[in-house]
């Protein structure tokens, strides 16, 4: 069996992360006997230096010639933001590569293992037992994108407005998909919305309640957007897969990776109907810590799990190397980001090296 990647590490940490999914990438091959093509192109700043564009056609062909993206990450530091090199350069990459390629849903699975409690903000008696939370987002539509949208008037009656629009096929369609994720996991979903006072999740929640009439084995339920930002923080643990509209998951996913520690940790997937997948860390290029071999690149090796999952429907392999990350953290060692007490401090390059072996091994 072959499979074709693209890969775009982007900038700041992107690459020396991205380099040891492809390690692990290339044991799963030799473990497995299977072949992955892999594709590189360039993203983000990195586009910028040689093309000009933070997304060159030519990397658009590369995606479209593949069934699945790995994504490192884009963006430079604060101080240089307005430099041409990085301008909108998140807007250009990411919002064009969602588009181009019509990534709909987007999974990112926000987990907390019991044994990395700590690194968590929130107290101990809330998170020692961990939470494992997969958010359904849907990442197209909702009032991010809708119209009309602007501005208007002057002087004190000078207005700014956004739409909130929703189609029952785009809500239908997310749905099923958060139904589908949710029998394959602790078969519990929660559906957010404001049901109380926004016409559009009044919408959403009876379409929501229709599809699951589809899933009587799904423990399904409704909750309103403040009540589930209070949730998370009190109890985090009584979530499994979580279904939201395109703003309040853009907010409570940021929210539940604070709950959960570092950032390194944290994979994404963003699909499109066919299977079709991007998949990419939570955290950004942290040009803070660029270049030191210091970067954890869990988030990527996951990322490259889930499209192990999701896209090649290998759900085997993605779980061999969910277990090999979670041996190597259980047996201590850590990056710095989650170094928290008696742990082993290793590199980027050890970390990764851990996991293959393992991988390799078990
Ligand atoms: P960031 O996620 O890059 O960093 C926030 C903090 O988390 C930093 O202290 C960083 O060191 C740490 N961190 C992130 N990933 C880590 C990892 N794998 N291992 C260890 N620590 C990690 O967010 P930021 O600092 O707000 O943004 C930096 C740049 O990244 C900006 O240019 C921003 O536009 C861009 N950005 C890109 C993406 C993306 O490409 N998807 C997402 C967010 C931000």
């Amino acid at each position: 069996m072959e499979y074709k990647v693209a890969v775009l590490p982007g900038d700041g940490i992107g690459p020396e992360i991205i380099e040891e999914a492809v390690r692990v990438i290339r044991a799963v091959e030799e473990k497995y006997g299977l072949k992955v093509e892999l594709n590189y192109a360039p993203v983000g700043g990195a586009a910028w230096e040689e093309h000009g564009n933070h997304l060159p056609e030519e990397t658009l062909k590369i995606c479209r010639e593949s069934a699945a993206i790995l994504f490192g990450a884009v963006g430079g530091p604060v101080s240089e933001q307005n430099l041409p090199k990085w301008k909108d350069v998140e807007r250009t990459a990411l919002l064009g590569l969602r588009k181009e390629f019509d990534l709909f849903a987007n999974l990112r699975h926000i987990r907390l293992p019991s044994y990395l409690s700590g690194a968590s903000p929130l107290k101990n008696e809330i998170v020692k037992g961990g939470f494992d939370i997969m958010f359904v987002r849907e990442l197209t539509g909702g009032i991010y994108f809708a119209d009309p949208k602007g501005r208007a008037g002057r002087g004190s009656g000078e207005k700014a407005f956004d739409t909130m629009v929703y189609h029952r096929w785009e809500i239908e369609r997310i749905a099923r998909l958060a139904f589908e994720i949710a029998r394959k996991r602790k078969k519990k979903l929660t559906s957010i919305d404001k049901a109380n006072v926004l016409t559009t999740m009044s919408f959403w929640r009876e379409v929501v309640e229709e599809v699951a009439t589809e899933y009587p084995d799904v423990n399904f339920e409704n909750m309103l957007v403040d009540n589930a930002a209070m949730q998370l923080v009190k109890n985090p643990g009584q979530f499994d897969v979580v279904l939201c509209g395109n703003m309040f998951g853009d907010i409570l996913t940021d929210e539940a990776a604070g709950i959960a520690g570092s950032l390194g940790m944290l994979p994404s997937a963003s699909l499109r109907e066919d299977n079709f997948g991007m998949y990419e860390p939570g955290g950004g290029s942290a040009p803070d810590i660029a270049g030191k071999g210091i970067a954890n690149p869990i988030a990527q090796i996951l990322s490259a799990a889930m499209m192990f999952k999701y896209t090649f429907g290998r759900e085997d392999i993605s779980k061999d190397i969910e277990k090999a990350v979670d041996n190597v953290l259980e047996r201590g060692y850590r990056t710095l980001d989650i170094a928290l007490g008696n742990v082993k401090k290793v590199s980027t390059k050890e970390l990764g090296e851990m996991i293959v072996n393992e991988v390799l091994k078990s």
